[in-house]
């Protein structure tokens, strides 16, 4: 099998315009590796972007985080500016499978995998991110959900890859919480990522946006507009819970576990405000 290795961010068109249909970008390999293995997938070659610098740095700017596509999940968990502004993405990151496949796994292939249970995406949507693209002809950004297309689909071509992602400060305290079968190297059964801006005693802006319940993430716009302008009690709360399990009870497809979802939602939601913080 080839390999395309590009060293620095100008070598990247040359070596994405040389790909055909059948090969594969590849990041930290822990998913792809797999499916090479099962023979689910034969290229004939594999385009690697790590060896780029500039693709492994997450930098803080004053009003944005950049952050390389070829950051790993631990890389991203420790980072100072992501625990101090992100901590929705820094405990996403942290909850992606076991440490061998944090100090692997990276962004680019948790936005490549395109999972109905990938732990960063609704975070992604959480903070309004915007996906950098670089494909042979040049580049392009675009947000987040515009990526997503449905479970294991993204709207790239198949010589494009994503080199960074840019979210911007938010105004909002945030938090991530997941449920799964178990408590650590788990997939998710629900995804939650809330974000709260707060005027005083009563809500100012709020944003919830649930993962695994649906083929991409679901913004919970009906619970959003609720607590809009009410204050952030125990009964307000419950109400967002109602509308998410009556949305799962809705929309999500019955083996992807919607009775349970429905009844163990209430707890999650309690769970992430419960967890809301800036740090
Ligand atoms: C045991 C186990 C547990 C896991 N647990 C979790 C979990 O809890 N939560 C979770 O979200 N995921 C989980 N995963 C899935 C996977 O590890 C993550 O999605 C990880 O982020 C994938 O990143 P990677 O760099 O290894 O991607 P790779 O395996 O290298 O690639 C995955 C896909 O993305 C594409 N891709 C990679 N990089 C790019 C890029 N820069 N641009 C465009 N496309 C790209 C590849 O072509 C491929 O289709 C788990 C996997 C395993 C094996």
């Amino acid at each position: 099998m080839i390999s395309y290795t590009p060293k620095t961010l100008q070598e990247i068109p040359a070596c994405l315009g040389r790909m055909t249909e059948k090969d594969k970008i590849i990041g930290g390999g822990t998913d792809l590796i797999i499916r090479l293995n099962m023979g689910l997938s034969k290229p004939d070659a594999l385009c690697y972007l790590g060896y780029v610098d500039e693709l492994k740095r997450i930098t803080a700017e004053e009003d944005r985080l950049v952050i390389g596509a070829y950051a790993t999940m631990t890389g991203i968990e420790n980072h100072p500016a992501v625990k101090e502004y992100f901590p929705a993405l820094m405990d996403a990151a942290s909850d992606v499978g076991s440490l061998q496949i944090r100090n692997n796994g990276t962004i680019g292939g948790n936005i490549g995998n395109a999972s109905p249970a990938g732990d960063l995406l609704p975070v992604l949507y959480l903070y309004n991110a915007q996906v950098e693209i670089m494909g042979a002809e040049g580049n392009r950004v675009e947000p987040i959900e515009q990526i997503i297309a449905g479970p294991g689909r993204t709207t790239l071509a198949y010589n494009e890859a994503v080199t960074r992602i840019f979210l911007p400060r938010p105004a909002f305290v945030s938090s991530f919480v997941k449920l799964g079968f178990r408590r650590k190297v788990t997939i998710s059964r629900i995804g939650i990522a809330l974000g709260v801006q707060m005027d005083g005693d009563y809500v100012k802006d709020v944003r919830l946006v649930i993962g695994a319940i649906s083929l991409k993430p679901v913004k919970l716009t009906a619970a959003e507009e609720f607590l809009r302008g009410k204050p952030l009690n125990e009964s307000n709360i419950m109400e967002a819970a109602r509308i998410l399990s009556d949305l799962i009870m809705e929309i999500t497809p019955r083996e992807f576990d919607r009775d349970y979802k429905v009844f163990a939602s209430r707890g999650i939601v309690m769970d992430a405000f419960k967890r809301l913080r800036r740090n």
